[in-house]
């Protein structure tokens, strides 16, 4: 036995540890006590994800410098076994290099699971949520598969998200009424699976291209999230994506050689809308990756004598940043930290 599966063997044998190591180790928090500061403090938990270090550094600032809670979210098509271990380190270090006031209340998530071995993996290096989507699967399998990650990552008070209803990458798809989430299920899925929070499919989708009608904003489906809240009440409700994908971004990447065909995103009045009938976690993606790249096609065309990349990257973070202080207005979680301790 090597010194490593020893190591390994006692901690599953005498601690409540996963086998590397406990999230809180890492200076994360479970959702569980940002979800109910959120339904308390009617205001939503962001969830950002993040591609590289200057993205979680801009994050981290717009949301650990004004007291947000934050949710730093990984897909699962970005990990491999190298990458999980290094993102849980890299999440500790930038923590700890902090010098806020208060401290930092910050969730590292898995988006997008897609199996039970996918959701261990983040359980057993450090992260302090994750998600199981099963929404592609009968009801049955999802319930199925869903409880089993819950039960695996209950053990370590890891939180588990799960999905009901298809959010998906392709308008004309996630606008069909099938794909909605049916709030006759819901109540039977949380109960069966003991999931600590779900997503639900309300007229959303991936991508930067969200709505059914060309250049309009999303009209989000908010009948169907009061039926769901009549069904729940306050459990956690969380809406997948919530990018406004800003029209100025869109603009400057077109300008600059980029091609995006048929933009549109979730207005602010939309999300503060469904943040004020019971959404308490809202995630942005596309809005990330749309303002990094916009911003570096723009600095590296407009310099094309500067080859040190700390000059774009350091533009690039500075207005990610900037956007999710702003969005994190929206969504009314800034100076909401100290209520999720
Ligand atoms: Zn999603």
């Amino acid at each position: 036995m090597s010194d490593e599966e020893i190591r390994v063997w006692k901690r599953l044998m005498h601690s409540d540890s996963p086998p590397f190591g406990n999230y809180r180790d890492l200076g994360l928090s479970n959702t569980r006590k940002m979800f109910s500061g959120a339904l308390r403090g009617k205001f939503a938990v962001p969830g950002y994800n993040f591609y590289n270090l200057e993205q979680l550094r801009a994050i981290m600032a717009g949301c650990a410098g004004t007291d947000s809670p934050v949710i730093l979210q990984v897909l699962e098509r970005n990990l491999n076994d190298a990458s999980v271990r290094s993102i849980t380190h890299m999440v500790k270090g930038i923590i700890v290099s902090r010098n806020d006031s208060v401290r930092a209340v910050v969730a590292l998530h898995l988006d997008h699971g897609t199996s039970f071995e996918s959701c261990k993996r983040c359980v057993d290096v450090g992260f302090s949520s994750v998600m199981i989507d099963g929404s592609q699967l009968p009801l049955d399998e999802n319930i199925e598969l869903t409880r089993t990650v819950v039960d695996y990552a209950h053990k370590y008070d890891v939180c588990v998200e799960g999905e009901l209803g298809a959010i998906s990458g392709a308008t004309e798809v996630a606008t069909r009424e099938e794909m909605y989430t049916r709030p006759s299920q819901v109540d039977e899925f949380v109960k069966a699976t003991k999931v600590d929070s779900l997503a639900i499919s309300i007229g959303t989708a991936h991508g930067p291209s969200k709505s059914r009608l060309k250049d309009a904003p999303v009209q989000l489906r908010l009948d169907i999230l009061d039926e769901v809240r009549a069904r729940v009440g306050d459990f956690p409700l969380v809406l997948h994506g919530a990018s406004g994908v800003p029209k100025q971004y869109v603009e400057i990447l077109k300008r600059y050689g980029g091609q995006m065909e048929g933009a549109s995103g979730v207005g602010d009045d939309q999300l503060k809308a469904a943040v004020k009938k019971g959404i308490c976690k809202a995630n942005f993606d596309t809005d990330i990756k749309l303002i990094f790249t916009a911003t570096e096609r723009e600095c590296l065309a407009e310099n094309p004598k500067e080859f040190d990349p700390r000059k774009h990257l350091e533009i690039a973070e500075a207005r990610v940043s900037e956007y999710v202080r702003n969005k994190n207005r929206v969504l009314g979680s800034q100076d909401m930290g100290r209520y999720c301790h």
